[in-house]
């Protein structure tokens, strides 16, 4: 597909031709968990990588691989994976790139959930989380170690409406030799594309805007294919012998396409968070529109955090996209579009009251989920960002008072409604 195509006539078309055997039009589901060999010597080809095609679903499958095709051209990387849910992604991002004993430097703006991965159980398997805050690109040259393998930041950051300065801390990763790995699920490719950043993989829980209706599970991992795995000598899986792939140089034989085959033929192989083909193709589906919805989303969430901020019994709104946000600034560069539509405010009176204001909308759904055509309210303190600890929650942003909304495409008037009942009924202003 033609990389001058527009990115809505790139998300409808991207990896998505008609049917070579049927004609089919809409990208058909293989709900198949193996393929027929031509015959002994295809596959030894196979198994062999010297051709490509499809042995195993655990590995590829046609539908999975038409997603692939479409996120790696959204996000202008070279090769995508798509897994069983966006934590899965994480840690086969990581996968090729680790050892034990080695380090991971992350912000402490991450997603809640990602933070206790790394917390508690990255530590099983060797790994450390070195976790610093991003506001300041330079606390990421100060964590490094000799066995620093990689940066994690998110694009822009759940909860707490974080926008990392990406072209900075690409930088230096660069010196350092090591990739930077881009959470960038708030943001979608729509808003911004972390690979014209310096980054080196995209990652993303497709589970929110890519597939849009709160229908499917699923994440992605893309690479750049820009990232010399020699060069250091860091990184053996990838640009060694690679004793999991009976010594194969992954490097070496694939190039740019190193670490996508290795995801695949290692990662998937031997983790197996593979993602569903139903998911993949109700993914393709959502992503159909992705233009239309986040433009809508950006809009309809300007309005509404512009209304929370004239609101008596409002303390504060967090949206990157009003002048008066200290994220602005890094928004209008990285996020020209808008700043996405997840925002936290905080509501005078606190704890109780935020649980209040939660238990009395009607419009919106209070669920732990973002990214949904629905709007989508909840309080992250007693909920998401339960586990963590007190200081942990508020460098998230997610203190006692935080309420994180999740704006979907209504009709704007309706949401605003809905929150002007609920915010009388738990505070009477
Ligand atoms: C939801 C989310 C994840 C985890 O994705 P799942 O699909 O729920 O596993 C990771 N990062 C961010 C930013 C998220 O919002």
């Amino acid at each position: 597909m033609s990389k001058t195509y527009g990115f809505e006539t790139l998300s409808i078309h991207a990896g998505a031709g008609p049917d070579p055997a049927t004609g089919a039009r809409a990208l058909p589901i293989y709900q198949t968990t193996a393929y027929a060999f031509d015959d002994a010597d295809h596959a030894a080809a196979l198994f062999n990588l010297q051709t490509v095609g499809f042995i195993y679903s655990r590995l590829t499958n046609p539908t999975n691989a038409a997603l692939e095709t479409r996120l790696a051209t959204l996000e202008g990387g070279r090769g995508c994976t798509v897994t069983a849910s966006g934590h899965s992604a994480q840690v086969l991002a990581l996968f090729p790139l680790m050892q034990p004993g080695d380090e991971v430097v992350a912000s402490s703006r991450l997603y809640g959930g990602s933070l206790q991965q790394m917390k508690n159980t990255y530590p099983k398997f060797g790994w450390k989380a070195h976790i610093v805050d991003a506001d300041t690109p330079d606390n990421f040259k100060r964590a490094l170690t000799d066995t620093t393998k990689a940066f994690f930041i998110e694009s822009l950051a759940n909860p707490g409406g974080v926008i990392s300065d990406l072209e900075a801390i690409a930088r230096i990763a660069d010196d350092a030799g090591i990739p930077l790995v881009v959470d960038n699920t708030m943001a979608t490719p729509w808003l911004c594309k972390p690979i014209d950043y310096g980054a080196t993989l995209v990652i993303h829980s497709t589970t929110k805007f890519l597939s849009g209706t709160g229908t499917a599970m699923g994440g992605a991992v893309v690479d750049s294919g820009k990232f010399d795995w020699a060069k250091s000598g860091k990184f053996p899986s990838l640009a060694g012998p690679e004793p999991a792939y009976h010594g194969l140089n992954f490097f070496e034989t694939f190039g740019d396409m190193a670490y996508t085959f290795h995801s695949h033929a290692v990662g998937l192989r031997d983790l197996g968070p593979t993602q569903a083909p139903m998911n993949a193709w109700l993914t393709m589906l959502g992503m159909e529109t992705l233009g239309l919805r986040m433009e809508r989303h950006c809009a309809n969430a300007l309005e509404v955090a512009q209304w929370l901020e004239r609101h008596p019994a409002v303390a504060w709104v967090n949206y990157a996209g009003l002048p008066s946000n200290k994220y602005n600034a890094l928004a209008r560069k990285y996020l020209p579009k808008g700043a996405g539509s997840i925002f936290t405010f905080g509501v005078k009176g606190g704890y109780e009251v935020g649980m209040k204001v939660v238990d009395s909308v009607d419009l919106f759904s209070h669920v732990a989920n973002i990214g949904d055509a629905k709007s989508l309210i909840i309080h992250p303190a007693s909920t998401t960002h339960r586990q963590l600890t007190d200081e942990q929650r508020t460098a998230a942003g997610a203190g006692p008072d935080v309420i994180r909304l999740s704006i979907g495409i209504e009709t704007v008037e309706d949401i605003i409604a809905d929150l002007a009942q609920a915010l009388e009924k738990a505070t009477g202003a």
